[in-house]
């Protein structure tokens, strides 16, 4: 449930009324936005006296919230969310590229890639370390020396980095790691979401194969009920019937994520198409409909990439993509 405050409340009524919920064994969640204080109700609501609350000189309104989710909520937080990696703003207008190959494979692999599309306009390196393959027998990543070579790259280039994490048991290693990001595989690893709401580093979290909009919020929700509201989601693509593409990517994910959560969202083109050809025509629909990034996959060798060759973007093709999204964004009145 959400009360939205009337402007120019006292400072000791609301706390009156929030000691009142309290007694009534109702923890509360303020979050006061430029232009709407908002007092969000926790737990078991469902004994609250609405037409009691709708009445006092405080309240404006008394909304119900039907979804599960609450701290991801944009009800309870008008404004959009920014995430700041290492002076890079994700969201409420803030746009970033992240770029690199799917895997770290050598230290010349990573350095080359992080500054070529650092050139190209990226500002954030992803790179697996860590992989989650569907076969046993293929390339795992790097693991932790994948991780040390990233922080290579980010020495010599300045680039934050963006990197998988698979295991609980990982998480030390990740220590100087900018970005975790959740693959979507792991979208549902409930204990390992757990554990990064108590850390209070950027997370990365990508919809599962197979999740829905709702369940990908709920990943997010576990994450920020431990206290780390540095989440970013992102679309990736799902799957469907459709066998061209490695997944559908779903463009009304962008607005309905953004209706529905204050979080940034961003859009991942190359895990959803499969194919590098069709990586920029899915990115600008990404744009255009109001993604706060992109994550693509960059290699300098695509036919030799030890995962994912086929869908990567040689670093010219990505300096021509980043300057048609520009261009979109730009057409559509975006600042930067
Ligand atoms: C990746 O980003 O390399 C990756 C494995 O992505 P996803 O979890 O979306 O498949
Ligand atoms: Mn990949």
């Amino acid at each position: 449930m959400v009360l939205v405050i009337k402007q120019g409340a006292e400072e000791a009524q609301l706390e009156n009324l929030i000691e009142w919920l309290k007694s009534q064994g109702i923890e509360t969640h303020l979050s006061k936005g430029h232009f709407q204080t908002i007092l969000g109700l926790v737990g078991d609501t469902r004994h609250v006296d609405i037409d009691l609350l709708s009445g006092l000189a405080i309240v404006e309104s008394v909304m119900r919230i039907s979804e599960p989710f609450k701290s991801a909520n944009r009800k309870f937080h008008p404004d959009d969310t920014v995430i700041d990696i290492c002076g890079n703003k994700i969201g409420g207008g803030n746009f970033q590229f992240i770029a690199g190959p799917c895997s770290v494979e050598s230290p010349e692999q990573i350095c080359s890639i992080a500054r070529e599309v650092k050139a190209a306009g990226a500002t954030l390196l992803r790179g697996g370390a860590f992989k989650p393959r569907t076969s046993p027998y293929a390339f795992q990543g790097m693991r932790g020396e994948g991780l040390k070579l990233l922080l290579e790259a980010k020495k010599e280039t300045g680039m934050p980095i963006v990197t998988e994490i698979m295991d609980l048991s990982h998480i030390d290693l990740f220590e100087d790691v900018d970005c975790i990001q959740v693959g979507a595989r792991n979208m549902q690893n409930f204990e390992l979401l757990k554990e990064l709401g108590h850390s209070r580093k950027p997370i990365l979290l990508k919809r599962g194969l197979a999740n829905t909009m709702q369940e990908l919020l709920m990943s997010a929700e576990y994450i920020m009920a431990g206290g780390n509201d540095n989440v970013i989601l992102c679309e990736r693509g799902i799957r469907t019937f459709e066998t061209y593409t490695r997944n559908t990517m779903d463009v009304s994910a962008v607005p309905l994520l953004h209706e529905k959560s204050h979080l940034p969202v961003i859009v991942d083109p190359s895990h959803a198409a499969g194919f590098a050809r069709l990586v920029e025509p899915l990115a600008l629909a990404a744009a255009a409909a109001g993604a706060d990034g992109l994550m693509i996959e960059v290699h300098n060798d695509p036919a030799h990439a030890l995962c994912d060759g086929p869908q990567a973007l040689r670093p010219d093709e990505f300096a021509e993509t980043v300057k048609k999204v520009n261009a979109v964004r730009k057409a559509l009145g975006a600042d930067d």
